[in-house]
């Protein structure tokens, strides 16, 4: 464990970030790196507890106090074998998880003291890197099984299981549809937060171990799902929930509103022609763009998405920002009758980017917002935006006698996802849950023969952290169900059992495993 008594004895330190009115300058990362000296002592305010909730917070069943204990010894390469274990992608989620682990830490009893568990992940892996510990992880050869999987879809979902499964022995072809990997952390989420080389690394560690990589191509369009489902054994759906919630008001179709992934995507694909990395294929044309730059900016929706178009707009150099959303102000502290301690506290958090607007003074957060409808400037194009109080109940009808105008130059709609687009799921004919995601029948196992699913595409719009988890424990599905292909005669899980390639931490949710088992390599301890 790490050191007794070390949290009543050590504070814990904030996650320290670059200066909001200097970062906004740049696109590069706003996480600050810290001393191991100071990581170790953070390390050593974990208690190792008998029953660490921070497990079960995690999705992934992160093993969290045996490395917290590692770290706090500097062990830091036996740390990144036991993060390994359960997380293929830990520089992801170090850098990009809203970290449910520290709000179930027991520490966090008394709030804003877990331990800073997210910091100390993204330190190992960081350092992982920097020593040249992660490395290409192939296949032994004479566990090869020939069979063909197709994984489409390569968000952190489909790379996990495309990983998981070519390490398994099977052959595996990552099919995506942009001109790169990585899904929604490539293309949603900003440089600022996650760098691309970060990504890139890991889809060159996917081609080292053998999976082939597929970019421009539209599954469905591009390659038919006859000719998909002829050329391989079993295909996984890792399609991401891409169909936004619109917003039908008045004035909608005014050129300067508009989706809040069309602006990303933009804003993106810029900086990857700015800095880099270069694409796998070219970048398709501009056909119209979307700039912030100089305008008077609304966003709408106080989410994730809302953040990165407001972070966005702020390094365009935005005239003002101001971001709504229609719910009312969360509390200030966790509200212990709705979400006691361990669950995610339902509470305010000041978004990085609404700090970085706060501190240029350009730019705020308003809540119980509706919007009635769009102002045109009389040429097509947006003046501003007609917004009124919103009731504090469904369906947060408009308050007579609150309605007012905004300037707006540029809105930018990130209410949330409804549900994967659908073309794809009909031509192969899956059935679908009353969301219209793709229904699981068996864990991760679709309605048809041989195709699976998994990430935002199975359980609608979520965490990172759990797309990867997702990834995993379908790759744990599809190598079953394609053992039972080899040998009809094994049940599947006992031909595979001993691969420690998908051994590891199985599922904390619906998986294959049931609860979770904590099987990891076991690291010994020093002589
Ligand atoms: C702007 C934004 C910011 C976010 N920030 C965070 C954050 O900070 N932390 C966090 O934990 N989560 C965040 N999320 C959520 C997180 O990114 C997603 O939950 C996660 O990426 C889902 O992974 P996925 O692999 O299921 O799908 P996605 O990442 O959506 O990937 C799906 C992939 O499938 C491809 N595809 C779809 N159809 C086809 C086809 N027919 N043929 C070929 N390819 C196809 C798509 O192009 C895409 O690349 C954010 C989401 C958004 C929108
Ligand atoms: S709950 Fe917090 S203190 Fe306890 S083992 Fe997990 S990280 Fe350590």
């Amino acid at each position: 464990m790490g050191k007794l008594g070390g949290f009543l004895q050590i504070e814990r330190h904030g996650i320290q970030q670059r200066d909001p009115a200097e970062r906004v300058h740049d696109f590069h990362e706003f996480l600050l790196a810290r001393p191991t000296e100071e990581l170790q002592e953070q390390g050593a305010r974990c208690m190792d507890c008998g029953v660490p909730f921070c497990h079960n917070g995690c999705p992934l069943g992160n093993l969290i106090p045996d490395w917290n204990d590692l770290v706090y010894h500097d062990r830091f390469s036996d740390a990144i074998t036991q993060l390994h274990a359960t997380n293929n992608f830990p520089e992801f989620t170090g850098r990009l998880c809203p970290a449910p682990c520290e709000a179930a830490c027991v520490l966090e009893i008394r709030e804003g003291d877990a331990v800073t568990i997210k910091q100390i992940e993204n330190s190992i892996i960081n350092r992982a890197w920097d020593e040249g510990w992660v490395t290409p992880q192939p296949p032994r050869r004479d566990r090869e099984t020939g069979q063909a999987v197709a994984v489409v879809g390569s968000g952190p979902a489909g790379m996990a299981a495309a990983q998981q499964l070519r390490r398994a022995g099977h052959r595996v072809t990552l099919f995506e549809r942009d001109e790169s990997i990585g899904g929604l952390v490539r293309f949603g989420v900003p440089d600022f937060k996650i760098e691309k080389t970060v990504v890139q690394r890991r889809v060159e560690q996917l081609v080292a171990e053998g999976v082939e990589i597929r970019c421009g191509v539209d599954v469905g369009g591009d390659i038919s799902v006859e000719d998909l489902r002829a050329s391989f054994d079993a295909v996984v759906l890792a399609t991401g929930s891409r169909v936004p919630r619109d917003l039908p008001a008045p004035g909608r179709e005014l050129d300067g509103v508009h989706f809040a992934m069309d602006y990303l995507y933009q804003r993106n694909r810029w900086v990857a022609r700015e800095l880099g990395p270069a694409p796998t294929v070219q970048q398709p044309p501009v056909e119209r763009e979307i700039t912030a730059a100089g305008k008077d900016v609304v966003v709408i929706g106080g989410g994730d998405t809302g953040a990165d178009c407001v972070g966005n707009a702020l390094r365009e150099g935005a005239r003002s920002v101001l971001q709504l959303e229609l719910l009312s102000e969360p509390p200030a502290h966790r509200p212990d009758d709705r979400t006691p301690w361990p669950e995610w506290p339902l509470k305010y958090r000041l978004s990085y980017a609404m700090d970085e607007a706060r501190k240029l003074g350009v730019g705020e957060q308003d809540y119980s917002v509706t919007t009635t409808a769009f102002v045109a400037d009389g040429g097509g194009g947006l003046a501003g935006l007609r917004i009124a109080h919103a009731a504090a109940q469904p369906p947060f009808d408009p308050i007579p006698g609150t309605e007012r105008e905004l300037p707006a130059q540029l809105v930018l709609l990130a209410m949330g996802f409804l549900h994967p687009e659908q073309g794809l799921l009909d031509q192969l004919g899956v059935e679908k849950d009353a969301r219209g995601n793709i229904k699981a029948v068996t864990p991760y196992t679709t309605s048809v023969e041989g195709v699976f699913a998994a990430g935002d595409a199975r359980r609608g719009q979520s965490l990172i952290v759990w797309a990867i988890n997702e990834g995993r424990q379908c790759a744990r599905m599809v190598d079953r169900y394609l053992a039972t292909q080899r040998d009809p005669a094994s049940n599947g899980a006992a031909v595979r059992a001993e691969d420690d390639g998908l051994l590891g931490h199985s599922d904390a949710d619906e998986g294959p495993e049931g609860p979770p088992q904590h099987v990891s390599p076991g690291i010994a301890a020093p002589e």
